[in-house]
Parts: structure tokens; sequence; C-alpha cells
């Protein structure tokens, strides 16, 4: 995604009724806990982002790092942003705690697509 604008964008905090999926770190939304949804339709598509509420410090966080606000992080791309924007030693420790998870999906999704 692009940093234009969205046609059309809306996000709440909610209830997660069901699991989901952090968008950002891809861990587990387990049910009754709180996460943040982003609903919009960009040229005519409509996306949908869901945030776990770590996930959501760490991007607001993200965003107010940034120079300009269009050079914050895009949804989605929260771990990649956080890479090539801080330096280690710059990171706090939900920065960590966020791309540690995000490592730990990745690390789990090779290892399943080498023994299957
Ligand atoms: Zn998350």
């Amino acid at each position: 995604m692009t940093n234009d604008m969205p046609d059309y964008c809306v996000e709440k905090l909610v209830t997660a009724r069901k699991q989901h999926r952090c968008s950002e770190c891809r861990r587990p939304i387990q049910p009754g806990e709180q996460y943040r949804r982003i609903f919009g339709i960009w040229r005519r598509d409509a996306f949908a982002y869901k945030q776990c509420k770590e996930c959501i410090d760490v991007f607001e966080q993200a965003i107010d790092d940034a120079v300009y606000p269009e050079e914050g992080p895009a949804l989605g791309c929260l771990a990649e942003w956080i890479m090539h924007s801080y330096k280690k030693s710059e990171c706090t420790p939900e920065v960590l705690a966020m791309l540690s998870r995000w490592n730990t999906y990745h690390r789990t999704q090779a290892t399943e697509r080498t023994t299957s």
C-alpha cells in the first residue's frame, strides 16, 4: 500500500468474539481481547486490518517518531518499518517485543514450510 490517503477509512477498538490474527505482528488475538479494527476503501478495493493492543502502542509511537506523518508505517508493514527506521539501540522494550512476536511467527511459518 502506498501512502495515498484511502477514500474511506474507519477505525474502531473492538473486543474479539472469535480468534483473529494481528496484521502487524501476526500473533493470534484471542476471543475477549481488545484489538483495533481498521476498515477502509482505497481505489475501489476494500481492506481490513487488525492490530493487537501491543501493536497499537508501537504503531502510534512509530507515527510520532516519523519525521513527517506520511513517512510513518503503512498498515501491515510495521515490523519492516521498524527495521528500516530504528537503530537497535533506539528500540524501546515494546518495539523489541513486537519484533520478537513477528520473528516468532515467521520462524514458525518457515518450519511449517520445510516440514510439509
Ligand atoms: Zn500485534
